[in-house]
């Protein structure tokens, strides 16, 4: 394996049961260690050699594997707070009558900051180390994201509607580039721009969109072809399908992650297949809102990038990334009627190397190489649900349930050691939390005595 001078002394080595580095795909190593040093992965190399390399510390995983953190390509942190207010709807039901109108009441600084930290926790604990985040008041999730210490895309949310955020969408770009520019050189948090969905964007700010991202080079994320509604209500607006008009407008590239990508023709896979544009596939919310299913497996074949994303936790309800794994293994499967279809290494390729290209990150992040980031989960893999241990990657996608994580690394930084936190305060984030209920029902209740609806 790739050796690592061993007279230059080390941070960080880990000694796992085993290492899964994604890249060479279905690789299972044994008996290796992974090097860390400034931040880096520096090496992996055979334990018997790396017991020998000076290092700050020798970290012994017995029954652990290490694997490159997992990334969750699209989000809405904030959306945590609610979580199970509106269960068992359809999507614009579900938009319109009950997520809209409780986040023009309650939306707010301190909503996202408390929404945000709830997802960080969550995500972290899960196994997410690079998370990409849509939302209202984005300055506010950055400072959040950069306490907690996790790698982040934010797009801030670019809508026409007023909200407490910004009140037009001149306002959200205007606001979005500026936070764009202050976090420049960050080390850990990129802002690129989170166009809501072409029928809540008019085309004239799609068009002004089209203008920035190619001039900035800055990545884009939309919601596209999230049901079949949503591809009749367009082609019955613009007289064309949702990716067409993006195509038409200059909106799809390399830099362009279209979320949700249900409903899709073999014209609307060429148009992806032909910009290298990324698909971001949330099969959980797209199941729970009854959205429609995307052809992942059509779609690897025909050499589109598809990242794997939680959606939020309103329409989730988990931040889970294993969890969104197995669920796109085993749809991929049932909606292809073809058992071989996304097959485990796939399903984890697509929430490792799949995020870290579809959010422009593929040199630094989303495996286990030399030269990339340090970002490192490690699974325990001895708890009765993961035994006997016949597959270490078929476990990882099929058989954990969130419960397994133990250590996380950020560029070589810890941020969970031996299942604790390090960088947040779970009982005051929960506590936060949980004052939010109350005041939803108070309001819900309030409106339901007047007879005026959510709707
Ligand atoms: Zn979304």
């Amino acid at each position: 394996m790739n050796s690592l001078n061993p007279s230059s002394a080390a941070d960080l080595i880990i000694h796992p049961r085993w290492v899964v580095p994604v890249s060479p795909s279905g690789q299972v190593l044994t008996h290796h260690s992974v090097i860390v040093t400034d931040g880096r992965i520096a090496g992996i190399v055979p334990t018997d050699e790396a017991q020998d390399i000076q290092a700050t510390e020798h970290l012994s995983l017995p029954s652990q594997v290490l694997l490159p953190g997992l990334i969750n390509a699209h989000g809405h942190s904030p959306m945590t707070l609610l979580r199970g207010v509106a269960d068992d709807a359809p999507l614009m039901t579900w938009l319109q009558d009950h997520i809209w109108p409780l986040e023009a009441e309650f939306v707010s600084e301190a909503f996202v900051r408390d929404g945000t930290d709830l997802a960080l926790l969550d995500l972290m604990m899960g196994g997410t180390t690079t998370f990409s985040d849509m939302y209202f008041f984005p300055d506010v999730t950055a400072q959040r994201t950069d306490i907690a210490g996790l790698r982040a895309q934010l797009v801030f949310p670019v809508i026409d509607v007023a909200t407490a955020w910004a009140s037009n969408s001149e306002t959200c770009l205007e606001k979005g580039l500026a936070l764009r520019d202050e976090y420049r050189d960050h080390a850990l948090i990129q802002v690129g721009i989170g166009a809501h969905s072409t029928y809540s964007v008019t085309a004239t700010t799609l068009q002004k969109i089209a203008t920035l991202i190619n001039e900035l080079d800055a990545p884009l994320q939309i919601h596209l072809h999230e049901t079949q509604s949503e591809v009749a209500t367009a082609l019955e607006t613009h007289g064309e399908r949702p990716i067409s008009l993006l195509n038409r407008l200059g909106l799809l590239g390399p830099r362009t992650q279209c979320v949700h990508m249900t409903a899709l023709s073999d014209d609307d896979i060429e148009l992806l297949t032909n910009s290298n544009s990324h698909v971001i596939h949330c099969p959980r919310s797209n199941m729970k809102l009854a959205s429609g299913i995307s052809p992942v497996d059509r779609l690897i074949k025909a050499g589109v990038n598809v990242a794997l994303g939680t959606d939020g936790a309103a329409s989730n309800n988990r931040l889970n990334m294993l969890a969104e794994m197995q669920m796109a293994a085993l749809l991929a499967k049932l909606e292809s009627m073809e058992a071989t279809a996304l097959p485990a290494t796939a399903a984890l390729e697509a929430a490792t190397l799949g995020g870290a290209r579809a959010l422009g990150l593929e040199g630094t992040i989303g495996s286990i190489e030399p030269g990339k980031a340090a970002d490192l989960i490690a699974l325990d893999l001895s708890q009765s649900h993961t035994q006997p241990l016949n597959n270490v990657i078929s476990h990882i996608v099929y058989a954990t349930n969130g419960t397994e994580l133990t250590h996380s690394w950020v560029a070589g930084q810890a941020l969970v050691r031996d299942g604790q936190p390090l960088t947040l305060a779970p009982d005051d984030i929960v506590e936060r939390a949980a004052r939010w209920p109350e005041k939803f029902k108070a309001y819900q209740a309030s409106i339901d005595l007047t007879g005026n609806h959510l709707s």
